[in-house]
């Protein structure tokens, strides 16, 4: 089926254009799900850890000051606490950087200085626990307490620089992620509207398809192919309600003739018309086909003899008086018909359309524009010889 539909002009348009419209909403779906994650990080944690970390820095220089000015246990170990309260918040820190694995990239660079920090903050804490047992070696914490101080101003500063531009540029990425995620929405519903719409094209295209396989294009009438499936069915149902069904075969009388005169286009006009006339003359339960050149076949389930004869000369009479409309013939076109019936179903399509076709011929010997019958041996019928296949005739051609 989608073969089939590929090798449509618009079906291949519609297959390409879906198959585009797919590729991208991929393309932005998956765009989508990186900037949900890149937007979805949250900082605040982050933040708040620097803020503490950079209070306490001058927590630790007032400790060293007041330390070094009373250098008693009391201060010092106010010294050592707060170099513990630093190293924490450091630790709490970088914690937080290793959580946010997209902030790590690209604070990567002040790696060496969180080191340096760790390294002087242990430093801090065990020159710290010496001044503990000898006061006097205070004073000498405070060159690595300066550059302590120092860095982790530069650092805490530059660390909170990085996160408030890292938090600006997730702004941005929202902003993009809502257009992407309304560009994404468009996308699909357009690729569902185009599959829809190359679904229904498809159907359509099958639904002509089938109408052209089973109609003849020049009269719009059911072909011959159709006309075997229904008769296939027809003869089914009369075997299983034990009914008649008659068939009938119409041909135009001396149509070499008209195309001869008028030329072919006016002969399709012809056929064109009487195979109208035609179809609003038959009952709607009958199916009427057009199997050949100027050749016409009419199946009649539920139908004697009786009635399919009065039916065939109702439209030989009708055909013969009806006017063709913008064709002015020198003879009005006349039709000749051979009728059979069958019982119960008992015969196939093949010996149906042989009687009729038998009867037919027998109509055009006997001087066209009449109607013959030829039913099989069996019928039980009063138009109908037992012993011959009779043929009966039942209309002269009519004199006008
Ligand atoms: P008869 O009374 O014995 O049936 O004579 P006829 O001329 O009708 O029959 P014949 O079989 O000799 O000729 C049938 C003609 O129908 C021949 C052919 O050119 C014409 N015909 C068949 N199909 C078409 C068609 O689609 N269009 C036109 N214009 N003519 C067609
Ligand atoms: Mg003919
Ligand atoms: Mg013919």
């Amino acid at each position: 089926m989608m073969p089939l539909f590929f090798h449509q002009p618009g079906g291949r348009f519609a297959s390409i254009f879906a198959v585009i419209l797919c590729a991208m909403s991929v393309v932005m779906g998956s765009y989508v799900y990186s900037a949900c994650q890149k937007a979805s990080a949250d900082y605040t944690t982050l933040i708040s850890d620097i803020l503490l970390a950079q209070q306490a820095t001058p927590q630790l220089r007032a400790a060293l000051e007041e330390g070094s000015r009373r250098p008693d246990s009391e201060h010092i170990e106010y010294i050592e606490y707060f170099t513990a309260l630093s190293k924490q918040h450091l630790d709490n820190i970088q914690g937080s950087i290793e959580r946010h694995r997209y902030l790590i990239a690209d604070v990567e660079y002040l790696n060496s200085y969180f080191n340096k920090l760790n390294n002087h903050l242990v430093e801090l804490a065990q020159q710290t626990r010496e001044a503990q047992r000898r006061p006097e070696l205070v004073e000498a914490l405070q060159p690595t307490a300066m550059e302590i101080g120092a860095s982790q101003v530069w650092l805490y500063n530059q660390l909170l620089e990085d996160v408030h531009t890292i938090a600006s540029q997730q702004r941005l990425i929202m902003q993009r992620l809502s257009i992407a995620v309304s560009v994404l929405l468009v996308l699909m519903v357009s690729a569902a509207t185009t599959l829809c719409l190359a679904v229904i094209y498809l159907r359509s295209q099958r639904t002509v398809m089938h109408q052209q396989l089973l109609t003849d294009e020049l009269t719009g009438l059911y072909n011959r192919r159709h006309l075997v499936n229904v008769a296939f069915a027809a003869i089914t149902q009369a075997r299983r309600d034990q009914a008649p069904l008659s068939l009938m075969l119409l041909d135009i009388d001396h149509f070499k003739q008209v195309n001869d005169t008028y030329g072919h286009p006016t002969g399709d006009e012809v056929l064109r018309q009487i195979s109208q006339q035609l179809r609003l003359l038959c009952r709607p339960s009958d199916t009427l086909a057009r199997i050949g050149g100027e050749e016409f076949c009419l199946l009649m389930p539920n139908t004697a003899t009786h009635d399919a004869l009065q039916a065939a000369d109702r439209l030989r009479r009708e055909i013969e008086v009806n006017t063709l409309i913008g064709i002015d013939l020198h003879a009005h076109p006349t039709i000749s018909i051979g009728v059979t019936t069958c019982q119960s179903g008992s015969l196939t399509f093949e010996q149906l359309y042989s009687f009729a076709d038998k009867a037919l011929y027998q109509a055009k010997a006997l001087g066209r524009n009449r109607v013959e019958s030829l039913l099989p041996p069996s019928a039980p019928s009063a138009y109908n010889d037992p012993q011959t296949y009779a043929q009966t005739f039942i209309h002269e051609p009519s004199d006008s």
